[in-house]
């Protein structure tokens, strides 16, 4: 018998039997009406549906230009890319790698793994070889993984060289705004609940 399907009320020790819960509901006691636990704020069908947009907004903010700039009739246009090369051309290497990192590369591993997982237990009903490590892998990358610094420094540069030259919001911008939305709702998300999903599947 797995043990997570037995409650004990923390204020009077009554024990119950779980049962599923919908959106919002919450489970009381029925001898002192203490609150058992919640139905978990977010699903893991929702999880999957904004890991997969989160994975188009992340290649249209990397696909497309961020910020575009006219200096003496001439158009430039810069990618996320452009920006990490321009730090590492410009001598500020760490800077160059660590934006590679926060707002690229771990970023895109976190979508990739969570996709991966979620796939594998919710629509292939299967364990997905390698669990473990991949789990302990994406609960190291979270603190990493800071999208909204960059887009931060990005409008702040827009605002400030408004005045300079004629700077224009790229698509790239945009997608970059909806991304660090969701990943920051993707970061909310509790791990636990991959956790039981896969126990499920192997009881
Ligand atoms: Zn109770």
């Amino acid at each position: 018998m797995h043990p997570s399907e037995f409650i004990v009320c923390e204020h009077c020790d009554v024990v119950y039997q779980r049962a599923d819960l919908i959106r919002k509901q919450s489970a009381c006691c029925v001898r002192c009406g203490a609150e058992l636990y919640r139905a978990p704020a977010m699903h893991l069908q929702t999880m999957l549906a904004l890991v997969v947009t989160s994975l188009f907004l992340f290649v249209i903010a990397n696909a497309y230009p961020l910020i575009s700039m006219q200096m003496n009739g001439i158009d430039h246009a810069s990618t996320l890319i452009d920006s990490v090369a321009a730090a590492w051309h410009s001598g500020v290497g760490p800077i160059a790698v660590m934006t590679a990192l926060a707002v690229v590369l771990f970023p895109l591993t976190q979508i990739v793994l969570l996709g991966y997982l979620l796939t594998s237990l919710i629509m292939l009903h299967r364990d997905p070889p390698g669990f473990v490590d991949l789990m302990h892998a994406l609960r190291l990358m979270r603190p990493w993984s800071m999208v909204e610094v960059y887009l931060i420094g990005a409008l702040v540069a827009v605002v400030k060289m408004a005045g300079m030259a004629s700077v224009r919001a790229e698509p790239g911008l945009y997608a970059l705004g909806a991304l660090t939305f969701l990943l920051a709702l993707i970061n909310a998300f509790d791990l636990r609940l991959l956790w039981d999903a896969r126990d499920r599947l192997v009881e």
